[in-house]
């Protein structure tokens, strides 16, 4: 492996940062840092500062150290090149030839859940938002579709081709590249002839998402493909626009970028920063489960860019390994908004969509009650013991049984879990929202204090 020189290094860096500010539309360049209000933990541990940190010992664990003046580290040296040569040969193969049928089997594509939980993501594949019951929203679906039941949410989406349940206004409207179900969200003027097409990153419910990269440029992005008539076909176009809206405006590092999009007479396609190591559930399912340093690193990073998205007022509401995408140093970046929504805390606006992914389900959305930010921090609490134990707390081969578990809290944390990580589980896995530990609590948690030593230094940085 040959890598660049640490002047080509500090040349890349600054071109992929001017490079990002090139791709973006014209939303607004504001935010950025986080902004974080007082909450009101019953469990707090704010007095320790983080300020006050001892030098790091040799790490424990498999993080690469590197340099700390050194603008990417040695792993990012290693990852860029491995990016940029995986990047080559797949271009040589394929560009700007874009279609559902050339492509190799992806990582996706290994990383579906166990069945249980494929029926739960059909919950996430609801059309509409209406608040429902798992049964009903499997049922349209089904309908929708005309799938059986065992068949996986990503294959289905393509084959679709029931014109029938196309809107006769926008048919033709189709045949043109007139149609544009983001019309009014401004980004800078792209064509797909702007962009060379790379490998495939991976399958979602409605598209692929590709590398790609700018010509003019060279700057490197994932290329999120979808075709016009899945959004027409599947009523998500409410949800499609508000998933660029919301996800256009968010800078926070900690949070997948959304650059711009384009369309053409098929698809729509979406720039989104490149995340090279891919969905944290499949590194997750090949080592089985993270150690303490390494778990407590992402925690600390969703909880980061969890903070920043409720200072935002947005909840996420779909929070699991599969919607958190893996970058250089072990950094995480939170995708998939597909499910977000913005809400008015303090008033009397009721938020009753059950969606989510059955496993991640708050009791409030089992119960049927209204919910607010306070899903997101239940989630973060199955997934901090999703990624110490290997699975959520609450999963069944039933799923009524996983409701019940849900509405019981019924938590059983298995003794290899460190005291520290499980009074943090606990803590955030409240049944009452209200009490649930606040998101800007979390830095201060003694897990996090007692690990944050061994993580990759730029992380504090
Ligand atoms: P949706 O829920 O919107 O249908 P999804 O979550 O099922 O989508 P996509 O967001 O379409 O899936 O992404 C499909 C796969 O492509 C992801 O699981 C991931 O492996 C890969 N991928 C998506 N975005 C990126 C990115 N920005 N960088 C790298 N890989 C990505
Ligand atoms: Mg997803």
């Amino acid at each position: 492996m040959t890598y660049a020189t640490s002047n080509q290094l500090r040349s890349i860096e600054s071109r992929i940062s001017s490079l990002s500010e090139t791709l973006e539309g014209s939303t607004s360049k504001n935010g950025g840092g986080i902004s974080i209000s007082g909450g009101t933990a019953a469990n707090t541990y704010k007095a320790s500062a983080t300020s006050t940190r001892p030098p790091p010992p040799p790490p424990p664990h498999n993080f690469t150290t590197q340099p700390s003046r050194n603008p990417l580290s040695r792993l990012q040296i290693n990852s860029l090149n491995t990016a940029i040569t995986s990047y080559k040969s797949a271009t040589s193969a394929s560009t700007n030839t874009l279609s559902t049928s050339i492509d190799s089997p992806t990582r996706r594509q290994t990383s579906k859940r166990p069945p249980t939980r494929i029926e739960v993501k059909r919950i996430s594949l609801l059309p509409s938002r209406k608040s429902t019951t798992s049964a009903s929203i499997y049922k349209k679906k089904k309908s929708a579709t005309g799938e059986n039941t065992r068949q996986s949410s990503s294959s289905s989406t393509h084959s679709s081709t029931n014109s029938s349940t196309t809107p006769p206004h926008l048919t033709s409207s189709l045949s043109t590249s007139v149609y544009n179900p983001l019309k009014g969200i401004s980004s800078k003027n792209y064509s797909l002839s702007d962009f060379e097409i790379g490998k495939t990153l991976g399958k979602g419910k409605l598209g692929k998402v590709y590398c790609a990269r700018e010509k003019n440029t060279g700057f490197v992005c994932a290329l999120k493909v979808m075709s016009k008539k899945d959004i027409i076909d599947f009523k998500i176009e409410k949800n499609f626009r508000r998933e660029v809206e919301i996800q256009s405006q968010l800078r926070h590092k900690s949070i997948s970028r959304l650059y711009g999009y384009f369309y053409d007479s098929e698809n729509v396609y979406l720039i989104l920063e490149y995340a090279i190591y891919g969905e944290l559930y499949q590194h997750l399912k090949t080592q089985r489960r993270f150690n303490d340093v390494t778990a407590s690193h992402y925690i600390y990073q969703m909880a980061q860019g969890l903070s920043y998205l409720h200072s935002k007022h947005i909840i996420h509401r779909d929070i699991k390994p599969e919607n958190i995408l893996l970058s250089f140093n072990n950094t995480i970046k939170i995708s998939d908004f597909g499910w977000s929504v913005r809400h008015s805390p303090g008033t009397s606006q009721r938020r009753l969509t059950m969606c989510g992914t059955l496993d991640y389900l708050p009791p409030e959305m089992i119960e049927s009650k209204d919910h607010d930010v306070g899903v997101d921090i239940w989630a973060l609490g199955v997934l901090c013991f999703e990624l110490l134990v290997g699975k959520p707390p609450f999963e069944e081969i039933d799923k009524n049984a996983t409701y019940k578990r849900i509405a019981k809290v019924d938590l059983k944390i298995p003794s290899f879990v460190s005291v520290e990580a499980a009074d943090l589980i606990q803590i955030l896995l409240q049944h009452n929202p209200k009490k649930r530990f606040q998101l800007n609590d979390i830095p201060n948690h003694p897990w996090i204090q007692k690990n944050m030593k061994y993580w990759p230094s730029s992380v504090n940085e």
